[in-house]
């Protein structure tokens, strides 16, 4: 515990000494620049805007992201100037920040108690799904947006190196489910009994784009498999259909990206409830 408090404390106080940072770093800008009568647009010869003037605006908006030590803010900021390193190592990096965060939370019980309630009441069926990057991104997807579950069709994927480098901890948050194939309808017919529409993510005769649907607050959503999509005896026993418009020429979109994109505007219409 004492680890945990004197970590928890280092990196408040590394948050606040680099929000007070970037607080003093936009205040000056804003000064400068609103204080210029140059203060707008400043366009070249060619009409185009300067790129000096273009770097001043992007310090209104910065990425977020946590620090964690003197010692690795310094070993970040290194990275991102002379990045030596192999995507591999950059991955492996990423995967060690995110099992810390998950050690404190884990060890601060409360903490992850109150992360594990209050979720949306969507369920993600991805039983049909093979690919592992692809099961291991709707993982992080449907942690992200705080998902009621994931149902996979089989659980020990979930140890899996590649999963777990992608999935970055997901699954340790989010309820995964075992949803073997041959059980999909046996799950959808109890779900709708306890009053979720059961809906799948698909490009059918009759799918109702995802711009005109009202996503209902209990959703259980199918996504198909990466070939052939949702079988059809699986799309029969639907409440309906869903899909994304394409413009494009590409048949269909990756089958992680469809699920992000639908949960996204499930997670956006509930928030305007
Ligand atoms: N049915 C596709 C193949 C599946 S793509 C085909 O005929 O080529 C894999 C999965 O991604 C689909 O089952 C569906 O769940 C999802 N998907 C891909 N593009 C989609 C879209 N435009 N709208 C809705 N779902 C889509």
């Amino acid at each position: 515990m004492d680890r945990v408090i004197n970590f928890l404390n280092d990196t408040r106080e590394d948050l606040r000494s680099s929000m007070a940072k970037d607080a003093a770093a936009i205040k000056n800008e804003s000064i400068r620049i609103d204080g210029s009568p140059k203060s707008s647009k400043i366009l070249n010869s060619n009409g185009e805007q300067s790129v000096g003037q273009l770097d001043k605006e992007l310090l209104y908006d910065f990425q977020r992201k946590i620090t964690f030590s003197k010692n690795e803010r310094q070993d970040s900021a290194s990275t991102v100037l002379l990045d030596k390193r192999t995507p591999y190592e950059s991955l492996l990096d990423m995967s060690n920040e995110d099992q810390l965060i998950d050690k404190l939370l884990h060890s601060g019980g409360m903490i992850a108690d109150k992360l594990k309630g209050s979720r949306q009441q969507i369920i993600l069926v991805a039983s049909l799904i093979d690919r592992i990057p692809n099961l291991a991104g709707l993982a992080r997807t449907c942690e992200v947006f705080r998902s009621a579950g994931l149902a996979i069709a089989n659980k020990n994927i979930l140890t899996d190196k590649q999963f777990q480098l992608i999935s970055v901890t997901a699954e340790k948050w989010v309820p995964v489910l075992e949803v073997p194939v041959e059980s999909m309808k046996v799950f959808l017919e109890k779900k709708k009994h306890e009053g979720f529409a059961i809906l799948g993510l698909e490009q059918t005769a009759n799918s109702i784009p995802l711009d005109r649907y009202n996503f209902p607050t209990k959703t259980v959503l199918v996504v198909g498999r990466e070939k052939e999509g949702i079988p059809v005896e699986i799309i029969h026993m639907l409440d309906a259909c869903i899909e994304i418009p394409q413009l494009g020429v590409v048949r269909s979109l990756n089958v992680h990206v469809s699920g992000a994109i639908a949960l996204w505007e499930y997670t956006r219409q509930q928030r305007m409830l």
